[in-house]
């Protein structure tokens, strides 16, 4: 089981797993590379990247990671100090609607998932979030900065990791980042960086040489190389293997504890089951849903079912009465009862108090990808909204 502190991407195929005392060094190197040294500054590009363009800083990566991060709980407050508002968004690509009246927040420190089927307008809404796109409507603030008329500014506090980012193929790999790294007055030390994304064996590499995993973590580098006080992270871990994945979930929770605020897009559930505070479900371009992962989790996604064979006949009342259950069934000699909260606590209790034993239980509770497939699995949600001209 990977420590917390191990963060830094592993090369899978030929680094094995890092001793204690190698962890404590990518520890330190964490340390060096991302505390603050310094607010970052100057502009890194005069205008906003687009999708696909050699500026454009950034790509994704992904994956669960279960021994490192517990389920959120039911319940989160946010920090009441609060690094993104956005109220009543609105972009439009001619008569697509792609992002339609969405309000939301992102308390400071805050690891925030958006989420949502394929051309919901996820990737439209954090970019004009991260001052990339021009909105047409609504009002943002970033760390009390519009990105929009501040977007220099803005620049200097953000680091955006874009989806489909593409670098000139034949810089290496130190090249690039010293690149972006030149943009900044205060950046993070490049070296401690490379090395904490598990990239120091590559630093001599041609960008165009690397693998996708890679480039993801290059992406990554990028989007952290100026120290920037939140972090925009656009399908983080598409494309990596499994142990990437969970290394840069890592990254992730290390950069959040040294306070960074994260807001994160993902089309992977366990990832943001795993990683994020809250999460945002955006579907046509419209907030559906925005809740802790747990709680979207039980009231969306069908709640909590437990099955069992009871040691004697009992009355349904005895189960049916309680608020926690929503229905009772009888599937042969099982009693199947679905509900929410601490259902297995509740029903055990009751009916060890009529001396009914449940044997063979077995409890299935439902998940953010359960609540996200019941919330997005209507018809309607095939198509991206699209305004009559
Ligand atoms: P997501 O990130 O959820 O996949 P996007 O924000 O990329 O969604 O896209 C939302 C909608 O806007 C989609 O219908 C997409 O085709 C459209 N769209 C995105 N970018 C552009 C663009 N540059 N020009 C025209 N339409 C676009």
């Amino acid at each position: 089981m990977p420590s917390r502190m191990n963060y830094a991407p592993s090369e899978p195929a030929s680094q094995g797993a890092f001793s204690g005392a190698q962890q404590r060094a990518r520890e330190r190197a964490v340390q060096q590379a991302l505390r603050g040294r310094g607010a970052p500054t100057r502009d890194n590009a005069a205008d906003a990247p687009t999708k696909g363009t050699a500026m454009t800083v950034l790509s994704r990566y992904s994956e669960p990671m279960r021994d490192h991060a517990e389920p959120k709980g039911l319940t989160y407050r946010p920090p009441t100090e609060l690094a993104i508002e956005v109220s009543h968004l609105r972009k439009s690509y001619g008569p697509t609607v792609a992002v339609d009246d969405v309000s939301f927040s992102v308390g400071s420190g805050e690891i925030f998932g958006v989420i949502g089927p394929n051309g919901a307008g996820k990737t439209t809404a954090v970019e004009c979030v991260g001052g990339l796109r021009t909105r047409d409507s609504g009002t943002v603030s970033v760390l009390g900065l519009d990105p929009q008329s501040e977007r220099g500014a803005l620049r200097q506090v953000v680091g955006t990791q874009l989806q489909e980012g593409s670098m000139p193929v034949r810089l290496r790999v130190s090249e690039l980042v010293g690149l972006f790294a030149s943009f900044y007055p205060h950046p993070a030390d490049t070296s401690d960086l490379l090395d904490l994304l598990g990239l120091a064996s590559k630093r001599n590499a041609y960008y165009g040489r690397l693998s996708g995993g890679q480039k993801q973590r290059v992406a990554i580098a990028l989007a952290l190389v100026g120290r920037p006080k939140v972090a925009i992270l656009d399908e983080l871990t598409t494309g990596l293997d499994p142990q990437a994945r969970r290394d840069t979930w890592e990254l992730v929770a290390s950069i959040r504890d040294q306070g960074v605020t994260v807001v994160l897009v993902t089309h992977f559930m366990d990832e943001a089951e795993r990683l994020c505070d809250r999460v945002m479900l955006v579907e046509h371009g419209q907030v559906v849903a925005l809740d802790t992962p747990a709680m979207l989790a039980q009231r969306h996604g069908g709640g909590t079912r437990l099955s069992f064979r009871p040691s004697q006949p009992f009355e349904d009342s005895l189960l049916t009465g309680l608020p926690e259950v929503r229905g009772l069934q009888h599937e042969g000699g099982r009693v199947v009862v679905n509900g929410t909260g601490d259902l297995l606590g509740v029903v055990v209790h009751a009916l060890d108090g009529a001396g009914v034993e449940p044997h063979n239980a077995d409890l299935t509770t439902a998940s953010l990808e359960d609540a996200f497939l019941r919330l997005t699995s209507r018809p309607k949600a095939a198509q991206p909204r699209e305004v009559s001209s």
